[in-house]
Protein backbone atom coordinates (compact mmCIF):
# COMPACT_ATOMS: atom_id res chain seq x y z
CA UNK A 1 0.00 0.00 0.00
CA UNK A 2 1.34 3.84 -0.70
CA UNK A 3 -0.45 5.97 1.25
CA UNK A 4 -0.67 9.35 -0.26
CA UNK A 5 -3.50 10.48 1.88
CA UNK A 6 -1.65 12.30 4.33
CA UNK A 7 1.85 13.57 5.94
CA UNK A 8 0.66 12.83 9.07
CA UNK A 9 0.39 8.43 8.30
CA UNK A 10 4.54 8.39 8.96
CA UNK A 11 4.98 5.60 11.88
CA UNK A 12 7.49 6.32 14.52
CA UNK A 13 11.25 5.21 13.40
CA UNK A 14 13.08 3.67 16.17
CA UNK A 15 15.21 6.81 17.33
CA UNK A 16 11.90 8.43 18.32
CA UNK A 17 10.52 4.73 19.56
CA UNK A 18 14.08 4.93 22.39
CA UNK A 19 13.81 8.69 22.31
CA UNK A 20 10.22 7.80 24.45
CA UNK A 21 11.44 4.87 26.13
CA UNK A 22 14.12 6.51 27.70
CA UNK A 23 12.57 9.81 28.20
CA UNK A 24 13.24 12.08 31.19
CA UNK A 25 9.96 12.60 32.65
CA UNK A 26 8.52 14.83 35.27
CA UNK A 27 4.88 16.78 35.72
CA UNK A 28 4.29 19.16 33.26
CA UNK A 29 1.59 20.91 34.56
CA UNK A 30 4.00 21.85 37.08
CA UNK A 31 6.28 22.71 34.79
CA UNK A 32 8.85 19.78 35.98
CA UNK A 33 9.21 17.61 32.55
CA UNK A 34 12.55 18.25 31.68
CA UNK A 35 12.39 16.52 27.66
CA UNK A 36 9.07 19.02 27.44
CA UNK A 37 10.94 22.22 28.56
CA UNK A 38 13.70 20.98 26.06
CA UNK A 39 11.54 20.83 23.32
CA UNK A 40 9.96 23.93 24.02
CA UNK A 41 13.49 25.73 24.48
CA UNK A 42 14.30 23.95 21.33
CA UNK A 43 11.36 25.16 19.39
CA UNK A 44 11.12 28.41 19.66
CA UNK A 45 14.72 28.54 18.61
CA UNK A 46 13.83 27.07 15.22
CA UNK A 47 11.42 29.72 14.81
CA UNK A 48 13.13 32.79 16.38
CA UNK A 49 10.93 33.18 19.44
CA UNK A 50 11.76 33.73 22.96
CA UNK A 51 9.11 31.14 23.89
CA UNK A 52 7.20 27.67 23.15
CA UNK A 53 4.47 25.53 23.99
CA UNK A 54 3.77 22.08 23.56
CA UNK A 55 0.17 20.86 22.44
CA UNK A 56 -1.26 17.76 21.55
CA UNK A 57 -2.60 18.87 18.31
CA UNK A 58 -2.16 21.56 15.65
CA UNK A 59 -5.91 22.47 15.98
CA UNK A 60 -5.43 23.13 20.05
CA UNK A 61 -2.47 24.82 19.38
CA UNK A 62 -4.08 27.52 16.71
CA UNK A 63 -7.05 27.73 18.74
CA UNK A 64 -5.16 28.35 21.75
CA UNK A 65 -3.21 31.33 20.34
CA UNK A 66 -6.19 32.91 18.52
CA UNK A 67 -7.80 32.86 21.96
CA UNK A 68 -4.71 34.46 23.72
CA UNK A 69 -4.63 36.94 21.16
CA UNK A 70 -7.85 38.24 21.26
CA UNK A 71 -11.07 39.28 23.35
CA UNK A 72 -14.62 38.02 23.01
CA UNK A 73 -16.29 39.45 19.97
CA UNK A 74 -13.75 40.33 17.73
CA UNK A 75 -13.48 39.33 14.00
CA UNK A 76 -10.51 37.80 12.72
CA UNK A 77 -9.34 38.16 9.31
CA UNK A 78 -8.60 35.09 7.10
CA UNK A 79 -8.29 33.61 3.72
CA UNK A 80 -11.35 31.88 2.88
CA UNK A 81 -10.06 28.47 2.56
CA UNK A 82 -7.66 28.31 5.18
CA UNK A 83 -7.30 26.03 7.97
CA UNK A 84 -8.62 27.49 10.86
CA UNK A 85 -11.72 28.43 9.41
CA UNK A 86 -12.95 25.48 7.35
CA UNK A 87 -11.49 22.72 9.57
CA UNK A 88 -11.12 23.45 12.91
CA UNK A 89 -15.06 22.64 14.06
CA UNK A 90 -16.34 26.10 14.14
CA UNK A 91 -13.45 26.52 16.85
CA UNK A 92 -13.03 30.44 16.49
CA UNK A 93 -16.96 30.80 17.53
CA UNK A 94 -17.35 27.93 19.96
CA UNK A 95 -14.47 28.08 21.74
CA UNK A 96 -13.73 32.32 21.75
CA UNK A 97 -16.96 33.66 20.50
CA UNK A 98 -14.92 35.17 17.42
CA UNK A 99 -16.69 36.09 14.39
CA UNK A 100 -14.78 35.80 10.89
CA UNK A 101 -14.35 37.86 7.76
CA UNK A 102 -13.08 36.04 5.56
CA UNK A 103 -12.01 36.79 1.67
CA UNK A 104 -10.04 35.25 -1.47
CA UNK A 105 -6.44 35.40 -0.89
CA UNK A 106 -6.13 34.08 -3.83
CA UNK A 107 -3.37 31.42 -5.63
CA UNK A 108 -0.38 33.67 -4.19
CA UNK A 109 -2.24 32.20 -0.44
CA UNK A 110 -1.78 35.48 1.31
CA UNK A 111 -3.63 38.31 1.73
CA UNK A 112 -1.69 41.39 0.19
CA UNK A 113 -1.42 44.78 2.49
CA UNK A 114 -4.31 46.10 0.43
CA UNK A 115 -6.50 43.64 1.03
CA UNK A 116 -5.47 43.67 5.05
CA UNK A 117 -5.88 47.35 5.07
CA UNK A 118 -9.74 46.97 2.97
CA UNK A 119 -11.09 44.00 5.14
CA UNK A 120 -9.92 45.83 8.57
CA UNK A 121 -12.31 47.46 11.05
CA UNK A 122 -11.95 50.08 13.72
CA UNK A 123 -14.31 48.88 16.70
CA UNK A 124 -16.52 51.69 17.27
CA UNK A 125 -20.44 51.23 19.09
CA UNK A 126 -21.06 49.51 16.17
CA UNK A 127 -18.85 47.41 14.85
CA UNK A 128 -16.97 44.50 15.98
CA UNK A 129 -13.42 44.92 15.16
CA UNK A 130 -10.71 43.66 13.84
CA UNK A 131 -8.75 41.52 16.59
CA UNK A 132 -6.44 39.10 14.57
CA UNK A 133 -4.86 38.06 10.93
CA UNK A 134 -4.38 34.90 10.90
CA UNK A 135 -1.95 33.65 7.65
CA UNK A 136 -0.89 30.07 6.66
CA UNK A 137 2.34 28.74 5.18
CA UNK A 138 2.41 26.24 3.48
CA UNK A 139 -1.19 26.70 2.24
CA UNK A 140 -2.64 23.29 2.93
CA UNK A 141 -6.13 23.59 0.67
CA UNK A 142 -4.48 25.55 -1.99
CA UNK A 143 -1.77 23.19 -2.36
CA UNK A 144 0.84 23.21 -0.15
CA UNK A 145 1.77 26.72 -1.73
CA UNK A 146 5.16 28.43 -0.48
CA UNK A 147 4.64 31.87 0.44
CA UNK A 148 7.32 34.15 0.40
CA UNK A 149 8.77 35.08 3.54
CA UNK A 150 8.38 38.91 1.46
CA UNK A 151 5.24 38.64 1.27
CA UNK A 152 4.53 37.66 4.93
CA UNK A 153 6.62 40.45 6.09
CA UNK A 154 4.28 42.32 3.82
CA UNK A 155 1.23 41.06 5.33
CA UNK A 156 2.48 41.56 8.99
CA UNK A 157 3.44 45.04 8.18
CA UNK A 158 0.07 45.63 6.99
CA UNK A 159 -1.54 44.14 10.12
CA UNK A 160 0.90 46.11 12.42
CA UNK A 161 0.63 49.61 10.88
CA UNK A 162 -3.39 48.68 12.01
CA UNK A 163 -2.22 47.75 15.55
CA UNK A 164 -3.57 43.95 14.77
CA UNK A 165 -1.53 41.23 15.46
CA UNK A 166 -0.82 38.17 13.28
CA UNK A 167 -1.03 34.82 13.73
CA UNK A 168 0.79 31.97 11.27
CA UNK A 169 -1.02 29.00 11.22
CA UNK A 170 2.64 26.81 10.09
CA UNK A 171 1.27 23.56 10.52
CA UNK A 172 3.61 22.96 7.53
CA UNK A 173 5.98 25.91 7.99
CA UNK A 174 9.78 23.59 7.83
CA UNK A 175 8.24 23.27 4.55
CA UNK A 176 7.70 26.56 3.44
CA UNK A 177 11.48 27.31 4.86
CA UNK A 178 12.92 24.27 2.71
CA UNK A 179 11.25 25.75 -0.14
CA UNK A 180 12.50 28.95 0.00
CA UNK A 181 15.60 27.84 0.88
CA UNK A 182 15.70 29.88 4.22
CA UNK A 183 16.03 29.30 7.89
CA UNK A 184 12.14 28.83 9.35
CA UNK A 185 12.96 31.67 11.43
CA UNK A 186 13.58 33.75 8.18
CA UNK A 187 9.56 33.10 7.60
CA UNK A 188 8.39 33.62 10.89
CA UNK A 189 10.71 37.60 11.58
CA UNK A 190 7.83 39.02 11.31
CA UNK A 191 4.70 38.04 12.58
CA UNK A 192 3.42 37.53 16.68
CA UNK A 193 3.18 33.92 16.93
CA UNK A 194 3.43 30.50 15.10
CA UNK A 195 1.69 27.08 15.56
CA UNK A 196 3.78 24.07 13.53
CA UNK A 197 3.10 20.62 14.23
CA UNK A 198 5.78 17.74 14.87
CA UNK A 199 3.16 15.33 13.88
CA UNK A 200 3.66 16.08 9.58
CA UNK A 201 6.94 16.22 7.67
CA UNK A 202 8.49 16.31 10.16
CA UNK A 203 7.31 12.45 11.50
CA UNK A 204 6.64 12.96 15.25
CA UNK A 205 3.85 10.43 16.32
CA UNK A 206 2.12 13.57 18.31
CA UNK A 207 2.06 16.83 18.82
CA UNK A 208 2.45 20.44 17.70
CA UNK A 209 3.94 23.91 18.97
CA UNK A 210 2.88 27.39 19.61
CA UNK A 211 5.63 29.92 19.67
CA UNK A 212 5.89 33.84 20.58
CA UNK A 213 7.18 36.31 22.99
CA UNK A 214 7.41 35.07 26.69
CA UNK A 215 4.45 36.80 27.94
CA UNK A 216 2.21 35.90 24.78
CA UNK A 217 3.19 32.02 26.07
CA UNK A 218 2.50 32.21 29.52
CA UNK A 219 -1.19 33.73 28.61
CA UNK A 220 -1.26 30.61 26.13
CA UNK A 221 -0.31 27.95 28.40
CA UNK A 222 -3.70 29.39 30.50
CA UNK A 223 -5.83 28.81 27.48
CA UNK A 224 -4.18 25.29 26.21
CA UNK A 225 -5.77 24.28 29.99
CA UNK A 226 -8.48 25.77 29.22
CA UNK A 227 -8.76 23.83 26.09
CA UNK A 228 -7.84 20.72 27.71
CA UNK A 229 -4.53 20.47 27.09
CA UNK A 230 -2.39 20.48 30.58
CA UNK A 231 -0.76 17.06 30.27
CA UNK A 232 1.63 15.11 32.95
CA UNK A 233 4.24 13.00 31.92
CA UNK A 234 4.29 14.34 28.51
CA UNK A 235 8.17 13.82 28.04
CA UNK A 236 7.16 9.91 26.82
CA UNK A 237 5.04 12.21 23.68
CA UNK A 238 7.55 14.88 23.64
CA UNK A 239 10.81 13.07 23.48
CA UNK A 240 10.14 11.94 19.43
CA UNK A 241 9.10 15.47 18.94
CA UNK A 242 13.13 16.66 20.27
CA UNK A 243 14.19 14.06 17.84
CA UNK A 244 11.40 15.70 14.50
CA UNK A 245 12.80 19.25 15.43
CA UNK A 246 15.98 17.26 13.73
CA UNK A 247 14.44 16.34 10.31
CA UNK A 248 13.99 19.54 9.16
CA UNK A 249 16.62 19.06 6.19
CA UNK A 250 15.26 15.89 4.78
CA UNK A 251 11.69 17.94 3.74
CA UNK A 252 13.25 18.75 0.09
CA UNK A 253 13.39 14.66 -0.77
CA UNK A 254 9.46 14.99 -0.33
CA UNK A 255 8.98 18.09 -2.26
CA UNK A 256 11.45 16.53 -5.18
CA UNK A 257 9.67 13.43 -4.79
CA UNK A 258 5.99 15.68 -5.03
CA UNK A 259 7.57 17.25 -8.05
CA UNK A 260 8.23 14.29 -9.90
CA UNK A 261 4.85 12.37 -8.90
CA UNK A 262 3.84 15.59 -10.11
CA UNK A 263 5.25 15.70 -13.75
CA UNK A 264 4.60 11.83 -14.15
CA UNK A 265 0.74 12.47 -13.28
CA UNK A 266 0.46 15.41 -15.57
CA UNK A 267 1.32 13.03 -18.36
CA UNK A 268 -1.12 11.16 -18.39
CA UNK A 269 -4.25 11.68 -20.43
CA UNK A 270 -6.95 13.20 -18.49
CA UNK A 271 -5.00 14.23 -15.25
CA UNK A 272 -3.68 17.88 -15.20
CA UNK A 273 -1.19 18.86 -12.08
CA UNK A 274 0.46 21.70 -11.28
CA UNK A 275 3.75 21.92 -10.03
CA UNK A 276 4.01 21.97 -6.99
CA UNK A 277 5.85 24.23 -4.41
CA UNK A 278 5.94 21.38 -1.63
CA UNK A 279 4.91 18.21 -0.42
CA UNK A 280 1.06 18.18 -1.26
CA UNK A 281 0.10 17.39 -5.56
CA UNK A 282 -3.03 18.09 -6.05
CA UNK A 283 -4.62 16.30 -9.00
CA UNK A 284 -7.71 17.70 -11.39
CA UNK A 285 -9.54 14.55 -12.68
CA UNK A 286 -11.94 16.16 -14.34
CA UNK A 287 -10.56 15.59 -17.73
CA UNK A 288 -10.79 11.18 -16.89
CA UNK A 289 -14.51 11.93 -16.66
CA UNK A 290 -14.22 10.82 -13.07
CA UNK A 291 -15.23 12.20 -9.89
CA UNK A 292 -12.63 12.54 -7.25
CA UNK A 293 -13.96 9.61 -5.23
CA UNK A 294 -14.47 7.77 -8.02
CA UNK A 295 -10.75 7.87 -9.48
CA UNK A 296 -9.42 6.67 -5.91
CA UNK A 297 -11.40 4.23 -5.79
CA UNK A 298 -9.48 3.07 -8.88
CA UNK A 299 -6.81 4.27 -7.65
CA UNK A 300 -7.48 2.05 -4.31
CA UNK A 301 -7.79 -1.06 -6.43
CA UNK A 302 -3.90 -0.52 -7.18
CA UNK A 303 -2.90 0.04 -3.68
CA UNK A 304 -2.31 3.37 -4.18
CA UNK A 305 -4.43 6.01 -1.60
CA UNK A 306 -5.10 9.49 -1.43
CA UNK A 307 -7.88 12.13 -0.38
CA UNK A 308 -10.27 13.91 -2.20
CA UNK A 309 -10.52 17.37 -1.97
CA UNK A 310 -13.23 18.57 -3.94
CA UNK A 311 -15.54 17.06 -6.37
CA UNK A 312 -12.70 16.92 -9.19
CA UNK A 313 -9.71 17.45 -7.00
CA UNK A 314 -7.58 14.61 -5.02
CA UNK A 315 -4.56 15.35 -2.72
CA UNK A 316 -1.72 13.54 -2.72
CA UNK A 317 0.99 14.09 0.19
CA UNK A 318 4.75 12.75 -0.08
CA UNK A 319 6.49 11.88 3.25
CA UNK A 320 9.32 10.09 4.31
CA UNK A 321 7.38 6.85 4.50
CA UNK A 322 7.40 7.27 0.57
CA UNK A 323 10.19 6.48 -1.69
CA UNK A 324 11.23 7.61 -4.79
CA UNK A 325 10.41 4.29 -5.67
CA UNK A 326 7.00 4.84 -4.42
CA UNK A 327 6.51 7.44 -6.73
CA UNK A 328 7.25 5.40 -9.79
CA UNK A 329 4.91 2.82 -8.73
CA UNK A 330 2.08 4.99 -8.06
CA UNK A 331 2.32 6.65 -11.51
CA UNK A 332 2.25 3.29 -13.09
CA UNK A 333 -0.40 2.14 -11.05
CA UNK A 334 -2.79 5.60 -11.81
CA UNK A 335 -2.01 5.03 -15.74
CA UNK A 336 -3.42 1.32 -15.16
CA UNK A 337 -5.74 2.37 -13.18
CA UNK A 338 -7.20 4.58 -15.95
CA UNK A 339 -6.32 2.75 -18.59
CA UNK A 340 -9.09 0.02 -17.50
C1 LIG B 1 -2.90 19.64 10.00
C2 LIG B 1 -3.16 21.10 10.01
C3 LIG B 1 -3.61 21.73 11.18
C4 LIG B 1 -4.04 20.99 12.44
O1 LIG B 1 -3.22 20.06 12.95
P1 LIG B 1 -3.81 18.77 13.76
O2 LIG B 1 -2.63 18.31 14.51
O3 LIG B 1 -4.29 17.82 12.72
O4 LIG B 1 -4.90 19.26 14.65
C5 LIG B 1 -3.74 23.11 11.15
N1 LIG B 1 -3.46 23.81 10.05
C6 LIG B 1 -3.05 23.23 8.91
C7 LIG B 1 -2.74 24.08 7.72
C8 LIG B 1 -2.90 21.85 8.85
O5 LIG B 1 -2.51 21.28 7.70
Amino acid sequence: MIDLRSDTVTKPNDAMRDAAATAEVGDDVYGEDPTVNELQRRAAELVGKEAALYCPTGTMANQAAIRTHTERGQEVLVDEKSHVFNYEVGGLAQLSSLQVRSFDAGSEAVPTPEQIHHHYHEQSDHVAGTGLVCLENTHNKRGGVAVAPEDIDAAAEAAHELGVPVHLDGARVCNAAVAHDVPVERVTENIDSVMFCLSKGLGAPVGSMIAGSEEFIDRAHRNRKLFGGGMRQAGIIAAPGIEALGNVDRLHEDHENAKRLAAGLDAIDGLSVDEPDTNIVLVETEGTGLTAEAFLEACGEHDILGNPFGEYTVRFCTHWDVSAEDVEATIDGVAAALAE
